[in-house]
């Protein structure tokens, strides 16, 4: 896999090399805003060269992106599997709680929606298998699932414009690329979500119906969102639409005040009615006041498609992917033995920390071998999991059964290494280090009374880092952007 690590670059083809992919990517707006100061815009990290990824660890990720979809949307509509998935953590986790009630309010009032939409991500890293005689084992490679995005999936827009950058960099450098752009996926990744915005603001079937990105105030990331939006108008032009669809951008908060809902259950927004609700927000506790609470109520409520609904995100939750991996979870919604095979060879060892017999014995063993396993809460946005000591310290301090058990275990994947060069405005020059990546592939889903309409996966992102981080996603300021170089 590391295929960069003997490359002999001078300094100045390394200069040139890196100028001209800075230039290309600010001139092509791959860019968020300073995390400091945030009138101020930089272009977005990235890797100088494509990181290698064997194809067929690519393919499975993309093929299995429909089972997991076909998976999370069942198990979604089963109020008594959620129930008793997350019993255990909404007991101490107030912010799963509220989303848990919102979700029983919703099944209790028989608001059922007539569509489910969603844009989803399933994020593997590659793990290294011992592939000696007795292993019984002959890939060297494997994905693991990391965790499924059931909401506010980022990234798409940015990581579209890196892949243009890494097949153009191939054309500068000429002789002297370590890479051919043929081996680099050409997949339109924000113009398939574009595309899938648009059918679901279609389904509402109303012409004069705008679209909402609920966001955070002071996004860093807008850009990216906005390279959605535009994309999402450009794919209702070539589906033939005439009209312009006003996409607004508001908070929950700001929802709260503007907004209210009509007697026939429609979602008025500052006196527009809304066909589709797009969460870039509401993924973490930080995003929630009382009022945030109340929009996000109001529209499960309302008639309005959202993405997702609050069922669908409480799926994406550790806790429930830790219930899929016991056995029999994923067998009782899919029935297709091959799909459910694909699913299972991507798990990772999951572990429950709940009350009991079991739950002790995961806590022992994550304090024998701490550097085995990943401590992780039922939040999302990265920086959150706890890794080494930080990982005895909280297993140590809550020796409450009952308040551990909001955590889950996870076996810690061993991805291999490979040096590249990472180039961020924070850094003067190129930095070379030992890196690891993270394929995150995007979906796209629809369903209708019982049947589903679309479900492909959608393109890809590929999130590398410094082995010297743990945890942590671009926006958390640890990981960079890049393309795989399909090997
Ligand atoms: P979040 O919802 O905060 O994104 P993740 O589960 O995706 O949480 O974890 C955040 C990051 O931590 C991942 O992007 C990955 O770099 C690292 N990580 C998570 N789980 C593991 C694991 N089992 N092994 C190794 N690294 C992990
Ligand atoms: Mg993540």
């Amino acid at each position: 896999m590391d295929i960069y690590k003997d490359l002999k670059l001078d300094e100045s083809d390394l200069l040139k090399f890196s100028t001209d992919a800075q230039d290309w990517v600010q001139a092509n707006g791959v860019v968020m805003r300073n995390r400091d100061h945030s009138h101020l815009i930089n272009f977005a990290p990235f890797m100088l060269f494509p990181t290698p990824f064997p194809r067929y660890l690519y393919d499975e990720a993309t093929l299995v992106q429909k089972d997991f979809q076909t998976l999370s949307h069942l198990a979604s509509l089963d109020h008594a599997f959620i129930e008793e998935s997350l019993k255990s953590v909404i007991i101490h986790d107030e912010f799963t709680k509220r989303q848990f009630e919102i979700y029983t309010e919703i099944k209790n009032g028989g608001f059922k929606p007539k569509f489910y939409f969603n844009i989803t991500r399933s994020d593997y890293m590659i793990d290294q298998i011992d592939v000696s005689a007795d292993s019984g084992k002959d890939r060297a490679y494997e994905i693991k699932q990391i965790e499924m995005n059931m909401i506010a999936a980022s990234f798409a827009g940015l990581c579209t414009k890196v892949q243009k950058l890494h097949h153009f960099m191939d054309d500068i450098m000429g002789e002297k690329a370590p890479y051919k752009k043929e081996n680099l996926p050409d997949v339109n990744t924000i113009g398939e979500l574009g595309a899938g915005l648009a059918k679901g603001w279609q389904l509402y079937n109303e012409d004069n119906a705008i679209m909402v990105f609920v966001v955070q105030e002071g996004e860093k990331n807008r850009f990216d969102q906005r390279l959605l939006e535009y994309s999402f108008y450009e794919s209702l032009t070539k589906l033939g639409c005439k009209i312009h669809v006003p996409v607004l951008f508001r908070s929950l908060q700001q929802i709260h005040i503007d907004g209210k809902m009509r007697d026939d259950n429609k979602f008025l927004l500052e006196g527009k009615e809304v066909a589709l609700f797009y969460f870039r927000a509401g993924y973490t506790p930080g995003c929630y006041n009382e009022e945030a609470w109340q929009a996000r109520l109001l529209i499960e409520k309302s008639v309005a498609v959202k993405c997702p609904t609050v069922g669908e995100q409480l799926v994406g939750t550790k806790k429930v992917q830790q219930i899929f991996a016991l056995p029999g979870m994923v067998e009782k919604f899919i029935k297709d033995e091959e799909a459910v095979k694909r699913i299972r060879r991507t798990f990772a060892g999951l572990y429950s920390l709940d009350p009991g017999a079991e739950g002790d014995a995961s806590a022992k063993l994550a304090l024998d071998n701490p550097d085995r396993f990943v401590l992780k809460p039922q939040r999302e946005g990265g920086g959150n999991n706890m890794y080494d000591d930080d990982l005895v310290e909280e297993l140590k301090r809550v020796s409450d059964p009952v308040e551990r058990s909001q955590y889950i275990l996870m076996e810690r994947v061993r991805p291999p290494t490979v040096k590249n060069y990472i180039i961020h405005v924070d850094f003067e020059k190129p930095i070379l280090a030992d890196t690891v990546t993270e394929i995150g592939i995007f979906g796209i889903f629809i369903s209708e009374g019982g049947k589903e309409i679309v479900n492909s996966p959608s393109g890809y992102i590929l999130r590398t880092k410094s082995i010297e981080h743990n945890d942590g996603g671009v926006a958390a300021g640890r990981a960079v952007l890049d393309t795989p170089n399909l090997i």
